[in-house]
């Protein structure tokens, strides 16, 4: 099959995802081939082609936004057949023994594995995935349409809910730092609920997005817009966003910071966290957040803007994506 390989880490300005020809891999007995459709592009695959993650795995296909068909099963599947559409996110594998696995918190299970980091991802024909680890995916939406709803998505919808913002809270005001793939599906939740949504990005056409979508305000990230915000997310990977965000964050307030990295944080003068300011980090998320986002983003339903790109593009649309070039969510056109 044909796979864009990672041999060494590198700037993605130098083009390192090579178009290789590698052998198709074999479903081992709870797992599922699947011939791959469309694969989104996320930031987190420009952090592993860069090297900006504590692990590495070489040579390695990217790639954890994978829409496709199952083409095998292994012997003890049950859940799908063959020819069924399925979702392949960023959680690969947890080892569901762990003190985490057994609260309720796979997200930060201590023997996980990731698609497209650990194990082979989606910037190829063919990949296998656990049975018990992919999703079904609402008939409501295309190919292209669902595979930037799969980690960008499922992330924006659980730092969505780590921020403080569910469907029982109408009228809270949310501020949203970074506005690509994650925020343009999670605004559209959160519009839902009947929150009301603040954008805060430099890039002109991001504000344009953010408003055309439904954002009550879109402007810079040191803006000061008239209303303090009850819940925040910073999307962006920038740690001084950190100090524009708490600036403009209600006491009791909460931020998410739903990125898994992130440059360093400046020093926070106190008064500035002080009246009960909560920051915490998102990471990952559980098979439930999976299950539950994709409910919700068949009833809205959720719009997904996409720029397309074949499988020998890969470089290019991660270029693009570094440097703020794409409206919406990038996504690789691989199959049919
Ligand atoms: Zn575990
Ligand atoms: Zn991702």
């Amino acid at each position: 099959m044909k796979a864009c390989l990672l041999h060494a880490i590198s700037p993605i300005e130098r083009n390192p995802l090579e178009l290789s020809e590698v052998p198709t891999p074999e479903p081992g007995a709870n797992e599922v081939l699947v011939k791959v459709s469309t694969c989104a592009v996320c930031r987190t695959d420009l952090h592993v082609i860069e090297g900006e993650l504590s692990r590495q795995i070489l040579p390695i296909i990217p790639g954890h936004q994978v829409i496709g068909f199952i083409e095998h099963i292994g012997e003890r599947v049950t859940r799908f057949k063959p020819g069924d559409r399925i979702g392949i996110p960023w959680l690969h594998q947890t080892c569901g023994v762990c003190e985490f696995c057994r609260d309720n918190k796979e997200n930060l299970c201590e023997n996980a594995s990731f698609t497209g980091w650990l194990v082979n991802g989606g910037y190829a024909e063919y990949i296998v995935a656990r049975a018990a680890f992919v999703y079904p995916i609402p008939e409501t939406f295309s190919d292209t349409e669902a595979a930037p709803l799969l980690c960008a998505g499922i992330i924006g919808f659980r730092s969505l809910r780590l921020s403080g913002i569910t469907g029982k809270s109408p009228g809270r005001r949310l501020g949203l730092y970074g506005f690509g793939a994650a925020a343009h599906v999670a605004i559209q939740v959160a519009l839902h609920w009947g929150i009301e949504v603040y954008a805060f990005t430099r890039d002109e056409r991001h504000r344009g997005l953010a408003l055309d979508l439904g954002a009550s305000w879109a402007g810079g990230s040191d803006d000061q817009p008239a209303h303090k915000m009850d819940s925040i997310i910073i999307f962006a990977p920038a740690g001084e966003l950190l100090i524009s965000a708490l600036k403009v964050l209600q006491k009791g307030g909460t931020i998410a910071l739903g990125g898994i990295h992130m440059s360093q944080i400046p020093p926070i003068d106190y008064q500035l966290l002080y009246h009960e300011r909560v920051v915490r980090s998102v990471a990952n998320n559980t098979r439930q957040d999976g299950l539950d986002f994709l409910r919700v983003a068949g009833e809205i339903p959720i719009k997904t803007q996409t720029q397309l790109f074949a499988l020998v593009e890969a470089n290019t649309a991660l270029n693009a994506l570094k440097h703020d070039a794409v409206r919406g969510a990038a996504v690789l056109k691989i199959g049919e």
